[in-house]
């Protein structure tokens, strides 16, 4: 009687469970757009909302093509959270429908944003390259949050608080490994320019990009990519880093003439579904660990 009376409960616990993870796989509370915000918003959001990312893994949001079950998946959650700063272009046809009925926080709001080396009016987005941007990100979304579920707000503060901590002890960590490249040896060149940030906080200089512009959706003319060489070899530049989504063709081109090593993987606009990039934090260690090794 009593064995039978703990397996009704554990059926019955079972039931419960798979009801619990049926609805948070169709619907999350927070939406982020990438994968990189889905954690910081975690970090941020404890185990008191669920948070899903509209990307996954591994996807490059500079390229991405919306599948039809984004708009559900958006119009399901109840906060949309985004970078901004012109870098998810792939939501401007999928917002139309959903205007309105989420609340929306823009992570990067108050962040100095850098504008184009090219010229033009183009802005960087990839601020997230520097831990420090990343701590506003943080104070943006705890407040996003307290707005949504004003009861949390207290658990949402000292989340928030015991991660920039973290944050502020991996810049401090990057500084300390930086410090072991020689001045002279601290350039980049990136397959498209994402590491603007990064270099101005570390003290690098971004001696170009294979693609000239802040997006991997351009190609450089014959004239860009000779110049391109006479500044590597000018500069001496010892590596050019490639995100791992990266299509290396013509950074392959560029080693053969000049002798330049290739770095092509490196994880800059996408967690990875394991080791090395399964947090942001993990990320960062990473890319820095990848760019010391090679410059060093
Ligand atoms: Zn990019």
């Amino acid at each position: 009687m009593v064995k039978r009376l703990a397996w009704t409960w554990t059926l019955i616990a079972c039931l419960a469970v798979a009801l619990a993870s049926c609805s948070r796989g169709s619907a999350t509370d927070i939406l982020t757009t990438t994968t990189i915000l889905a954690d910081i918003a975690r970090n941020v959001a404890g185990d008191r909302l669920t948070v899903g990312s509209l990307l996954p893994a591994g996807a490059d949001p500079h390229s991405y093509q919306p599948v039809p079950q984004d708009a559900a998946r958006i119009k399901q959650s109840q906060v949309l959270i985004i970078h901004s700063g012109g870098y998810e272009e792939f939501l401007d046809g999928l917002l139309e429908n959903t205007e309105g009925q989420n609340m929306l926080i823009e992570a990067s709001t108050g962040v100095r944003f850098r504008s184009g080396t090219q010229g033009e009016d183009a802005t960087d987005p990839h601020v997230w390259l520097d831990p420090n941007n990343v701590i506003v990100y943080v104070d943006n979304i705890r407040e996003g949050l307290a707005k949504f579920d004003p009861n949390g707000a207290e658990i949402y503060e000292a989340n928030a608080s015991a991660y920039a901590h973290q944050l502020a002890e991996l810049d401090a960590w990057i500084n300390a490994q930086v410090a072991q490249i020689e001045p002279q040896r601290r350039v980049l060149v990136t397959n498209h320019e994402a590491l603007g940030y990064f270099a101005e906080r570390y003290g690098f200089t971004v001696v170009g990009a294979v693609m000239p512009g802040f997006s991997s959706a351009s190609s450089p003319s014959a004239r860009q990519m000779a110049d391109l060489i006479e500044q590597i070899q000018l500069h001496e530049v010892p590596a050019i880093f490639l995100d791992a989504s990266d299509n290396p063709e013509l950074a392959q081109q560029i080693a053969a003439e000049t002798g330049v090593k290739i770095v092509s993987d490196l994880h800059l606009e996408s967690l990875t579904e394991g080791a090395p990039a399964l947090t942001y934090i993990d990320m960062m260690r990473d890319t820095v660990t990848k760019i010391v090794q090679a410059l060093q």
